[in-house]
């Protein structure tokens, strides 16, 4: 093994010993099948079991892994290594927002790809080269105060937008974590949804990211060149995107034609935005109090109305990793756990700790997931082409570029070797 991975694992050791008393637990952790992955090679081991918080506490202490991960699922012998023989008892509902899977405007600063086969190289967020198309990409995905808030919005969403108001979940029992590294779970405990089959939280996944969305079944229709628009009797979908549309309306005008115009929102030409912003306010007296409920308006074809309203089904919707919600033998991070890619806390957080959770500069210290905080500098050489910057704890650091030397504080140090964008000297 490198000096930066024995490195690694004795802080890991490190921390696994001095928190042990503060460790979280989960539930029903004797029915829970655990994976780890080792230092030595990136080869998850599953099916682990442990009859006591204790016995697992001991293993973290021990083994001191690189990445720590638990079963949503519960299983009478989670231990055993033939999936049918665990006798499955129910699986949490889990939900994984991470800025992997999803747009976010900083990555053209912070994300790198270099083409495995024609040498290109850029920045951004690409699954093909953009210049010989080549799928064959190494990439560089960074964080920053700015994608970490975009994944919190929207677990926002998907608890004040979705889970409370039309799945009737309590806030309190709502579980979040930061993951330790892009993004957040949320975890719903509740005896009835850990029953659900693959085939429902398929449908619940459907319905959290707005995919196969009707708008006809929601209302909207053309007939002998009438408009007729969402039903407001529709308590769901309908009732989102019209409380979206009147919000969106009561913005400032400059905020307004930038949703209207962006090419990655609605789109439309600066005419036809300036047309739809000056018939805003009888849109808007038609939704509250038309009967008739006509959407005609000069310039918005049935096709134009599709436009804008997916664009608005995009906003509404929640950036959630799919197969992690409708597999039920996913295991996911435990929590109070490191990340092996990182060094941070996978930190657990209620509802109102989330709101001014900063996972970059957290000051409240229970949630704080740089653990390795410290002045100590660690001397380290850059191994890749370009480390981008980060602020950790109100100090930047980089950018740096390939054998630069370099002296940081150790929680630093502990990111960028995790990272593996560094080694020790
Ligand atoms: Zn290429
Ligand atoms: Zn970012």
């Amino acid at each position: 093994m490198t000096s930066s991975k024995i490195f690694l694992q004795r802080l890991f050791k490190a921390y696994y010993q001095e928190k042990k008393s503060e460790l979280p637990t989960i539930n029903s952790l004797q029915q829970r099948e655990f994976g780890f992955i080792p230092w030595e090679k990136p080869m998850m081991i599953r099916h682990v079991g442990f009859e006591s918080e204790e016995e697992l506490k001991n293993f973290l202490i021990e083994k001191s892994p690189r990445h720590v991960y638990a079963s949503g699922s519960l299983y009478n012998y989670p231990e055993n290594q033939d999936m049918n023989q665990k006798e499955y008892k129910g699986c949490d509902f889990l939900i994984d927002i991470d800025v992997d899977h999803f747009y976010t405007p900083c990555k053209e600063n912070h994300d790198l790809w270099y083409c495995k086969s024609c040498g290109a190289k850029g920045k951004g967020m690409v699954n093909t080269c953009k210049k010989c198309g080549s799928p064959k990409l190494s990439t560089l995905t960074w964080i920053c105060k700015r994608c970490l808030n975009e994944a919190k919005k929207e677990v926002f969403k998907v608890i004040n937008h979705f889970l409370v108001p039309d799945f009737g979940i309590e806030e309190s029992r709502i579980k979040c974590a930061f993951s330790g590294h892009r993004g957040y779970h949320v975890k719903l405990e509740d005896e009835k949804l850990r029953m659900l089959s693959s085939e429902k939280r398929r449908e619940i996944v459907d319905y959290l990211t707005g995919e196969n969305l009707t708008l006809e079944l929601l209302g909207l229709n053309e007939k002998g060149g009438v408009i007729y628009g969402l039903s407001k009797s529709n308590i769901g979908w309908s009732r989102k995107i019209l409380q979206f549309i009147e919000d969106l309306l009561n913005k400032s005008p400059s905020e307004i034609k930038a949703f209207l115009t962006d090419k990655r929102k609605v789109g439309f030409s600066a005419n036809i935005a300036d047309a739809f912003m000056r018939n805003g306010n009888h849109l808007l007296s038609v939704i509250y109090k038309d009967e008739t409920n006509i959407w005609n308006i000069e310039h918005m074809t049935m096709s134009r109305w599709k436009k804008f309203l997916e664009a608005v089904v995009k906003e509404i919707s929640v950036e959630i990793d799919q197969p992690v919600s409708i597999d039920i033998h996913r295991l996911i991070r435990y929590p109070g756990s490191l990340h092996g890619k990182t060094g941070f806390k996978v930190s657990e957080l209620s509802h109102e700790q989330l709101e001014d959770f900063d996972p970059l500069n957290e000051n409240d210290e229970t949630l704080d997931p740089i653990v390795f905080e410290s002045d100590n500098l660690q001397k380290l050489k850059i191994t890749v082409p370009k480390v981008p910057i980060i602020t950790m704890k109100n100090e930047t650091y980089g950018p740096y570029t390939k054998d630069a030397i370099i002296e940081v504080p150790n929680h630093v140090a502990v990111f960028f070797l995790s990272k593996e964008v560094a080694i020790t000297i």
